[in-house]
């Protein structure tokens, strides 16, 4: 008998290119069906065909506190029967901006936008007019979202296609990207050597997970920081996924770098289409309406998405808030790594976001996450699904534990990877 699932994306096809509205939850890398979901309540989320899951994607990061927290579900509602938008200044938008000013210290100024791909694509045009400038380094295996310039040789959703990069991206543009695989300290300075005049930014994940989760060394955290300024670059840090989700500072606040300028997106909006850019002033002042670089949004700074972004941030900035959820991470990380041994997994973690890998050790680039055993990844994801836990349908793709996650749903996690193994072997 067809599952309402299998129905339904019948029916979603017929209309939406794919059957869907972003190209990774069609399962193309996995295979099989998408799952419709209709609910979600803290760590759990239900498909169509009412059958129950552990949620480790979180649509995709943003919802740190589970799905539907009470205190991020009444903030919304609460404001939306003030008005759904305004396209004007609201006083929730002044009290966002200070906050996320006050949480990260590299913020003197920041703008609200929609989505992650605003975030970068605006943060890259400012940093391109500040400097006079036009080539932008990017590396092998980060995604920064769908603007043409960084849609060279993406990972996400691209990757998981099987294609490194888009049709439709004037190749003159492409021309302007710069590629370097992620942790080449060697490449970066040969790089900025002969072209270190030319180039108005760096943008890089500085924990990536759009390759898996992929850490980055501490020579090639100081590499980019030091060649940027030497050079009169900016260096933009893609916090899009790891801001507020790797720790309150976010990955600056481990790593101990001031960036020039930082894009937020993900739980900044807790689960509402918010996100944003910022950094120094004398950078942001070169923006509209005080300076040339045009940015705007209809929507943009919404009043619901602040107040369910500012009803987050209160949530992870309460005391031991972080502690927890990094160590309840950990936790399942050294679970897995104790049961996968034998099976060729290896995993880790920092703070709320994970990585798991059919590769004898950790990936540290693009490369090492391409050699990983991608088909037995598939095999243990439908082994997992079957079993009720939900992970990202793609090898390429971090995994994300919130504050819902119980002990008992990680032990009844671990148990499901235990059997799945024996599957996948
Ligand atoms: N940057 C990073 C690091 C991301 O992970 C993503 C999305 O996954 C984006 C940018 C784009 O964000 P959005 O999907 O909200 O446009």
């Amino acid at each position: 008998m067809t599952s309402r699932n299998e129905q339904l994306f019948e029916s979603a096809k017929k209309h939406i290119p794919g059957g869907v509205n972003s190209p990774v939850r069609a399962f193309g890398s996995v295979g099989g069906t998408p799952r419709f979901f209709k609910k979600g309540a803290g760590a759990y989320v239900w498909d169509a065909d009412d059958k129950q899951y552990i949620d480790y994607v979180g649509s995709w990061g943003p919802l740190i506190l589970g799905h539907a927290h009470p205190a991020v579900i009444d903030a919304v509602v609460n404001t939306a029967k003030n008005g759904m938008s305004f396209g004007a200044p609201t006083e929730g938008e002044v009290e966002l901006a200070d906050l996320l000013c006050q949480m990260l210290p590299s913020l003197e100024q920041v703008r609200l936008v929609s989505s992650g791909t605003e975030a970068t694509m605006s943060a890259i045009r400012l940093a391109r007019g500040f400097t006079g400038r036009d080539k932008l380094v990017k590396f092998e295996g980060c995604y920064h979202g769908h603007a043409d310039s960084l849609l060279v040789k993406a990972g996400s959703g691209l990757l998981t296609f099987g294609n490194p990069s888009s049709a439709g991206v004037p190749a003159a543009v492409a021309a302007d990207t710069v590629v370097l695989p992620y942790n080449d300290v060697a490449a970066l300075e040969a790089l900025f050597a002969a072209n270190g005049s030319e180039i108005a930014a760096i943008i890089v994940e500085p924990i990536a997970g759009n390759m898996n989760m992929v850490q980055p060394s501490a020579e090639f955290v100081a590499a980019m920081r030091n060649l940027t300024t030497q050079h009169g670059a900016v260096l933009i840090y893609d916090e899009v996924m790891t801001g507020f989700r790797v720790g309150l500072h976010c990955t600056q606040g481990l790593h101990g770098i001031t960036p020039d300028l930082t894009c937020l997106g993900k739980v900044v909006g807790g689960g509402m289409p918010l996100a944003a850019f910022g950094g120094r002033a004398d950078i942001m002042a070169h923006l509209a309406p005080l300076g040339p670089v045009y940015q705007a949004g209809t929507l943009s700074g919404n009043p619901v998405a602040v107040a369910a972004g500012l009803a987050t941030l209160a949530e992870i900035s309460k005391p031991g808030f972080f502690e927890n959820l990094s160590a309840k991470t950990a936790k399942f990380v050294a679970g897995l790594n104790k049961i996968g041994a034998d099976h060729g997994l290896c995993a880790q973690s920092v703070g709320g976001m994970f990585g798991v890998y059919f590769s004898e050790t950790v990936p540290t680039s693009f490369a090492d996450v391409m050699a990983s055993d991608r088909a037995k990844f598939n095999a243990f994801f439908h082994a997992m699904l079957d079993l009720g836990v939900y992970l990202a349908p793609s090898a390429f793709e971090a995994g994300f534990v919130s504050a819902a996650h119980t002990d008992a749903d990680i032990e009844a996690t671990l148990a499901a990877a235990t059997m799945a193994l024996r599957t996948v072997a």
